[in-house]
């Protein structure tokens, strides 16, 4: 991990960033007290301090040649004990004299002083023995120079040195710390030289294998393609859903081609100072160019790479980041192979200077996995689980439809788990179903009792679900009905599971589909004439469906086939934006209306018809609490015949 630190020669490795900090200020600050000695001990004369009384003996015994009275202190020079009275105008004479005179200067030059006492004698006397007297006339600087002395000078002093302090600090670290070199101490950049992911720990991305096998080969043998003059590309983004295995996608890559994996996550980039993320991606290069052939990943890339136009939020340190990655991936030299692999699923806000030619100039897409796909990520999760005889993936497949990779890994797991809690030796069809649950809905919560009245509530709802799914065409047959309190919030669900997997949705079954949800509220208003919070689910999902059909599948007859609006970001929530008037929101709006009250119609009139079998399968359901699709079948199929029966009198 830290294999660059010892670059400086002999110094030992890690020198940590705040010892020569320490060192440094401990002897500028004893070169300034030394300078400072030195200075006073050459320029200030001796001083000594003595009595009053002293003093007055002194002047008594004609001792004193100078007295300065100052504000609380007198200071006094002596007479020489060989020269005459000396005074300003008594100029040395030549030669010899001069010498001398020095000399006497050396002699006299200590300073006497003592506390300043109120002593009303004291002029008088002064007079009386002939000394001369001064008291200095107290000094008044500019007051703007002195701010400037003060203030000012201190700070820019301050300021030099620490500039001083960082210049050298960065040449010590190579030139590759910012501030500090904290850059440097705390870079989380690291190889893993086995990242013991293969492509065969990667199922169901056949695609997207096949355009990074390429990337393996040219790792491989990079020379194949320097020899004919082909340029690798240098990077590859892999786009997709969160979970679809792009993070592992990657690091098979890394394994398949046996060489070093580099990864860091872009997030890791943006911290709290600035010019941490570029020198971290400076650091980065280095490190991945001296260990080539190598694979750099960057993690959630949209991170750093956001686009830069984005008026709103300004980040210099993200654009410093992204600047830096840009010009090292310019400056990389492709025959160097070194791959860059970055994953993101916000692939919209990207940068386009990301993703020009010589950049991230592949794109991956790493979809939710089909039918086939869920089955083989399953068997991949299933090698390292024991499983009972009975299992049947496909089933478990086919009931997960829209989950991606790490969902079903979490599947597999969670039945292990139920399987150990249930003190089996292998897991069972029964515990994978239940993680299915488990993870779409929640765990079941036993102990959240519903009264009579809400189960009832609850059960004709679920059966009005099932019933509206069971009478009519285009739609998936009921796998499970139960009115079992979930963690994640349902007080009760119907299952439907598709036979087969299909790709496209006519508008039949999209009409049928939101019948079938909205039949639930249905179902209340026609047994207990009362509307429940329990629909809220059904209603977003209904109205989602629904404002869909109309405003992207073209599906009405009003809008006919008009974009009404688009989807923002699409491998995460979807969500859409408007891109009509307002006026034509209005509309839109209405026309949802329309088409959802239309379906609420049918369904209220489906189970009408069908009042005696939803009342039957509803007191059956609330005696067992879970039913499989085949009782639910069974019973509504019991009833065909006695109302089919009832028809043939009618007529
Ligand atoms: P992403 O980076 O796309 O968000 P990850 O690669 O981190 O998803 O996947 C998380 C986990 O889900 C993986 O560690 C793996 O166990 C499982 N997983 C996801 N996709 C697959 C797949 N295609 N095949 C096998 N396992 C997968
Ligand atoms: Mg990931
Ligand atoms: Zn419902």
């Amino acid at each position: 991990m830290d294999n660059n630190n010892n670059r400086g020669g002999g110094r030992p490795p890690a020198p940590p960033a705040r010892n020569p900090l320490i060192a440094f200020l401990v002897v500028s600050l004893g070169i300034t007290i030394l300078l400072n000695l030195l200075i006073s001990a050459l320029t200030n004369p001796k001083k000594e301090e003595i009595s009053y009384t002293q003093f007055m003996a002194m002047l008594e015994n004609d001792e004193l040649s100078q007295v300065e009275i100052a504000d609380g202190q007198i200071s006094m020079t002596k007479k020489s004990s060989s020269a005459a009275k000396p005074s300003s105008t008594s100029a040395p004479q030549a030669g010899v004299n001069m010498f001398d005179f020095a000399e006497k200067q050396t002699k006299d030059r200590t300073i006497y002083y003592t506390g300043y006492i109120d002593d009303p004698e004291l002029l008088p006397k002064l007079r009386e023995h002939g000394v001369e007297f001064t008291r200095p006339v107290p000094y008044k600087m500019n007051p703007i120079l002195e701010f400037l002395l003060t203030w000012i000078l201190p700070v820019l002093i301050m300021v030099g040195l620490l500039w001083l302090l960082t210049r050298s600090m960065t040449k010590r670290m190579g030139g590759s710390g910012g501030m500090m070199g904290f850059g440097k101490s705390n870079a989380k950049v690291y190889v893993q030289t086995k990242t013991g992911v293969t492509f065969a720990d990667v199922a169901g991305q056949e695609e997207a294998k096949e355009s990074l096998d390429e990337i393996v080969d040219f790792l491989h043998h990079p020379k194949k393609y320097t020899d004919i003059g082909a340029k690798q590309p240098k990077g590859a983004l892999l786009v997709g859903p969160p979970g679809t295995g792009k993070t592992l996608l990657a690091k098979a890559v890394a394994g398949e081609a046996n060489v070093p994996f580099f990864s860091i996550s872009g997030s890791e980039f943006v911290e709290m100072f600035v010019g941490m993320g570029a020198s971290r991606v400076r650091d980065l290069f280095k490190q991945a160019s001296e260990k080539a052939p190598c694979i750099i990943f960057i993690d959630e890339i949209d991170a750093i790479g956001k686009s830069r136009d984005n008026q709103f939020s300004t980040n210099d340190e993200r654009e410093q980041t992204l600047n830096q990655l840009l010009s090292e991936m310019d400056g990389f030299d492709s025959t160097k192979a070194v791959v860059i692999l970055a994953a993101t699923n916000r692939p919209e806000v990207l940068d386009k200077a990301l993703l020009r030619p010589g950049r991230f100039d592949r794109r991956i897409i790493v979809e939710k996995p089909d039918l086939k796909g869920r089955e083989d990520i399953l068997k991949v999760h299933a090698k390292n689980v024991k499983m009972s005889g009975d299992v049947d993936l496909h089933e478990i497949a086919l009931a997960t439809s829209g989950a991606v990779g790490a969902d079903l890994a979490n599947m597999i797991n969670e039945a292990a788990l139920r399987a150990v809690r249930m003190g089996r030796m292998q897991v069972i069809q029964g515990d994978l179903m239940e993680a299915v649950e488990v993870v779409i809905a929640g765990k079941e919560k036993k102990d959240r009792i519903l009264s009579e009245k809400e189960k009832r509530i609850v059960a004709f709802h679920e059966v009005g679900h099932a019933l509206a799914a069971a009478l009519q065409k285009n739609t998936q047959p009921v796998q499970k009905i139960t009115i079992v309190p979930r963690t994640k919030g349902s007080l009760g669900y119907t299952m439907q599971m598709p036979e087969e997997e299909h790709y496209l949705m006519s508008k039949d079954e999209i009409v049928a589909e939101i019948t079938v949800l909205v039949a639930g509220r249905a179902a209340e208003e026609l047994i207990f004439d009362t509307q429940t919070t329990g629909a809220s689910n059904d209603i977003e999902r209904a109205t989602q469906m629904a404002r869909n059909m109309i405003s992207m599948y073209g599906m009405s007859d009003e809008f006919g086939m008009t974009a009404l609006e688009s989807i923002e970001s699409r491998y995460l929530d979807g969500r859409s934006v408007a891109n009509c008037s307002e006026e034509t929101k209005t509309r839109l709006d209405n026309a949802v209306m329309k088409l959802i009250s239309g379906c609420f119609d049918k369904a209220k009139t489906l189970l009408t018809e069908n009042e005696n079998r939803l009342r039957k399968i509803s007191e059956f359901l609330i005696e067992k609490e879970t039913i499989t699709g085949d009782e639910f079948m069974n019973i509504f199929r019991e009833d065909e015949e006695t109302q089919d029966a009832d028809k043939n009198t009618d007529e």
